[in-house]
């Protein structure tokens, strides 16, 4: 066994169970389309690699590509930073799916990337399976009102669905992390609320300004975009907590449109 990097956030899944978990909640058939995002030393990729004919992971760990590469040979390993990857290039017209048990010292990027490919590929991207610190799903999968609402619940759900299915405990890895893990579903949504890249850019101004100012009034925290709020139909007065996904979206199309 190679050792575990910490810098590459290694913790490798050792629990059969949830092993069995993650690809029965995956379905798989023998045309889908799988990415897989860091296989490490392949606890999952072992059992989905005889489940499809047409299967790609991306590994950042050169030491572990080799490995990988004898151990899986239908499999096509790019030796990258899934950041630095052009996913696009890699989805089929019949529908792709990913997986992975992801690096969390990356999650919130990654998943940020992920969410603009299911917005701008809808059609090429089925769905996504993803292990992840518990933390990091509930606010992936937040509703107004909560502490656990902010910016990556709304930049997710703009354009997926989130659907959490089950926890994971810290013993399930090897090294076990110092928290609690979730696996996620993401499906794509039909129609996503924004579609346009300058649009997301204009919401993810109005959110940081939101959000970095939660405890204040709304108009307060987004004082600087000098909105006329008789127009905005959203109530000024509340905190970023309790504004919808729909009226961010609204004071986002604003903002945009000023600019
Ligand atoms: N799938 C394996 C398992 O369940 O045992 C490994 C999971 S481990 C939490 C995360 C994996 O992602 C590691 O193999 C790590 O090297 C890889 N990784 C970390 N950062 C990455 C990046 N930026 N791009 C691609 N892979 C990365």
């Amino acid at each position: 066994m190679v050792h575990a990097r910490k810098r590459f956030g290694q913790h490798f899944l050792a629990d059969q169970g949830v092993i069995h978990q993650i690809v029965n909640a995956m379905g798989l058939k023998s045309s889908d389309r799988l990415i897989e995002i860091g296989p490490g030393q392949g606890a999952l990729t072992e059992h989905l690699a005889g489940q499809t004919d047409s299967f790609v992971a991306i590994e950042i760990d050169r030491d572990l590509v080799p490995f990988l590469k004898a151990r899986f040979p239908a499999v096509e390993f790019i030796n990258e930073d899934v950041l630095a990857v052009d996913l696009a290039s890699l989805l089929h017209t019949d529908g792709s799916r990913l997986v992975g048990n992801l690096p969390y010292n990356i999650s919130s990027p990654l998943l940020l990337k992920i969410a603009t490919l299911m917005r701008d590929h809808r059609g090429l991207v089925r769905d996504g399976h993803f292990m992840l610190q518990r933390e990091m799903a509930e606010r992936m999968a937040a509703v107004p009102g909560t502490k656990a609402w902010g910016r990556l619940s709304i930049m997710m759900q703009l354009s997926c669905d989130v659907e959490h299915l089950f926890d994971v405990a810290p013993e399930s890895f090897k090294p076990p992390p110092k928290v609690w893990s979730s696996v996620v579903r993401i499906l794509p949504k039909d129609a996503p609320l924004l579609t346009d890249a300058s649009q997301v850019a204009a919401l993810d101004r109005v959110l940081r300004l939101a959000f970095a100012g939660r405890r204040k009034r709304l108009a307060n925290a987004l004082k600087t975009l000098d909105l006329d709020w008789g127009t905005t139909g959203v109530d000024p007065n509340v905190r970023a907590d309790n504004v919808t996904l729909q009226e961010f979206v609204t004071l986002a199309l604003i903002e945009h449109n000023e600019q």
